[in-house]
């Protein structure tokens, strides 16, 4: 008998997951090593958190498995398990109840990395209605006022077109951009990379932005050796760079200059996008590539933006096993730097 009781312990303390045994009484009778980690010293004093009393109170007065969650700090840091108490003497009479103690076994399963990701689901989520929700109730309100009559105003319906072309081209943006995303996301260990010349794809997306360029008089130059290989998905980096070339050109002023520079380092391939725009201040540098991440909100959305444009090029590069980094100073200009694998 104390040879079973051994073995059990041993099994109990091998566990990955925290086990407590709880009396009726509401102390603890046996627990794990990861039970103690998990809850800390309030073990060593024999005390429970509150919430953790309520769910072994329930499986007391239910007699049944109980389920939870439970929130705690572990130096400091925000952990989350889900919680199991289950009855272990479920006595038909309250003779056999008194005899063996009633006890409840509880097990904790770390789930924060869980909460985590749910949260950015939920998150972004709201972040995507919120953008979707402004150019449609622009569009609404266009189509509404053109009903109410300034559909036979020669002079402002023209403008309440503009706003309805304008605001659905937005939306338009928008949902490709998180295409581009999801494909990323789904596909992104199955992308295909093939060696080929960077020179290429950089020339490739300077003249697909070319227009918007000479619209604000600003010149694009490149600079590139054609010897640069690079082990990369074209389309994919050709995306990367007409996104960092399509922000340089809307966070500049007119007749300033972007300069795209591609040259090997040890092996590894930088490739550079300098602009003399509005630069953005340090404080930003970190959260700059996140979804919906915008320094101005206001100056992003007048220039079309999504807010997606430099989460999609961390995404192209971490698929080519590379990443993507910011230099910048308010005021003077910004680089962005794309480093994929040398070909
Ligand atoms: P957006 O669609 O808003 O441009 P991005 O993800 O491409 O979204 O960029 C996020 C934010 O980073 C922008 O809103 C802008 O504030 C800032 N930003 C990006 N590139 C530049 C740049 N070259 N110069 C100044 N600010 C920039």
């Amino acid at each position: 008998m104390q040879k079973q009781l051994n073995d059990h312990e041993a099994l109990l303390k091998a566990m990955k997951h925290g086990v407590l045994l709880v009396n009726r009484t509401h102390q603890v009778v046996f627990f794990n090593q990861v039970a103690a980690a998990v809850l800390e010293l309030e073990v060593y004093k024999r005390k429970l958190p509150e919430r953790l009393v309520d769910l072994i109170e329930k499986a007391f007065i239910e007699k049944e498995t109980v389920e939870g969650e439970l929130e705690t700090r572990i130096s400091g840091e925000k952990f989350f398990f889900q919680v199991s108490v289950q009855p272990l003497h479920l006595p038909n009479s309250d003779k056999a109840k008194e005899k063996q103690g009633a006890s409840v076994l509880v097990e904790l399963h770390e789930i924060t990395r869980l909460h985590r990701l749910e949260n950015l689901r939920r998150e972004f989520v709201a972040n995507v209605s919120h953008e979707l929700k402004t150019p449609i109730t622009s569009i609404k309100a266009a189509v509404e006022t053109l009903q109410d009559g300034a559909v036979h105003d020669q002079v402002n319906m023209p403008r309440f077109l503009e706003i309805i072309s304008r605001q659905s081209d937005r939306l338009n943006t928008i949902i490709e951009d998180l295409l581009s995303l999801s494909r990323l996301e789904n596909e992104g260990n199955r992308v295909l990379l093939t060696t080929g010349s960077i020179a290429k794809v950089i020339q490739e997306a300077a003249n697909t932005c070319t227009i918007k360029a000479k619209q604000k008089n600003i010149e694009i130059l490149t600079k590139a050796p054609a010897s640069l290989n690079v082990k990369m998905n074209a389309a994919l980096v050709e995306q990367a760079i007409v996104n960092l070339i399509d922000n340089a050109v809307k966070y500049s002023e007119k007749g300033t200059k972007i300069q795209i520079i591609a040259q090997q380092t040890k092996n590894e391939v930088e490739i550079s996008v300098h602009d003399q725009g509005h630069g953005i201040a340090e404080e930003h540098h970190a959260r700059i590539f996140e979804r919906f991440y915008r320094v101005d909100k206001a100056r992003s959305r007048s220039a079309g933006g999504s807010g997606l444009g430099l989460s999609i090029v961390k995404h192209i590069a971490q698929v080519h096993g590379g990443r993507a980094l910011v230099q910048s100073v308010l005021g003077k200009g910004s680089t962005f730097t794309l480093i994929l694998p040398a070909g």
